[in-house]
């Protein structure tokens, strides 16, 4: 999940779910294409950051290691598979659009249905279509709670924010390998060209 910008309330995925199953909220037309736009773009950062770990370039290495921990081939190799496995698990995702005040959140996942779905805040849509904290990146953070940290609480240790992803990288590179918003921003600075802010 991602927190909303200017909001500091925070729904696990699991609090989200329930409350889902009890309220539908359907996309506009209009909104329901900007987040079909942010899935393909997602898509395509997705497989160019599995490309570019399949070329080994020492630039896209740099930034895994400032981003993501990544201190060796065996890093880069679990890094490159959780992008695999997140390009695999947007396959066919859907969106729900949140117009209801309750819902503080950006986005967040439910992927304990038959069909998974990425549930929307208004905050989404306050935020650009690239750099950091992209709609598209944002998407790419939900998607990798769909494989990461199972079984853990990850409400609790989630770390959100370009600071915390970047001391995370540093400090514990194990735990930034586990972290959303690293796999967010390591993505979102390869792919749009970023220096850390
Ligand atoms: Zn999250």
């Amino acid at each position: 999940m991602r927190k909303a910008i200017n909001n500091i309330t925070f729904l696990t995925s699991i609090l989200a779910t329930q409350a889902y199953s009890q309220t539908v909220f359907p996309c506009t037309d209009e909104d329901q294409e900007i987040a079909n736009e942010a899935l393909s773009t997602a898509q395509e950062m997705l497989e160019f950051a599995i490309e570019g770990f399949d070329g080994g370039g020492i630039d896209f290495g740099l930034k895994a290691g400032i981003w993501l921990g990544a201190r060796n081939s065996t890093d880069a190799e679990e890094i490159r598979d959780t992008y695999e496995r997140a390009l695999v698990f947007s396959e066919g995702m859907k969106f729900l659009c949140a117009v209801d005040s309750s819902f503080n959140a950006i986005a967040a996942v439910n992927q304990d249905v038959p069909v998974p779905y990425i549930m929307l805040g208004e905050a989404f849509f306050g935020l650009e279509d690239n750099g950091f904290d992209s709609q598209p990146g944002s998407v790419i953070h939900e998607l990798t709670h769909g494989l990461l940290v199972e079984g853990t609480n990850f409400l609790d240790s989630e770390r959100y924010g370009t600071d915390e992803a970047l001391k995370l990288a540093e400090e514990d590179p194990r735990t930034a390998m586990s972290n959303a918003d690293n796999y967010q921003y390591f993505i979102e600075a390869y792919y749009f060209s970023l220096d850390p802010p």
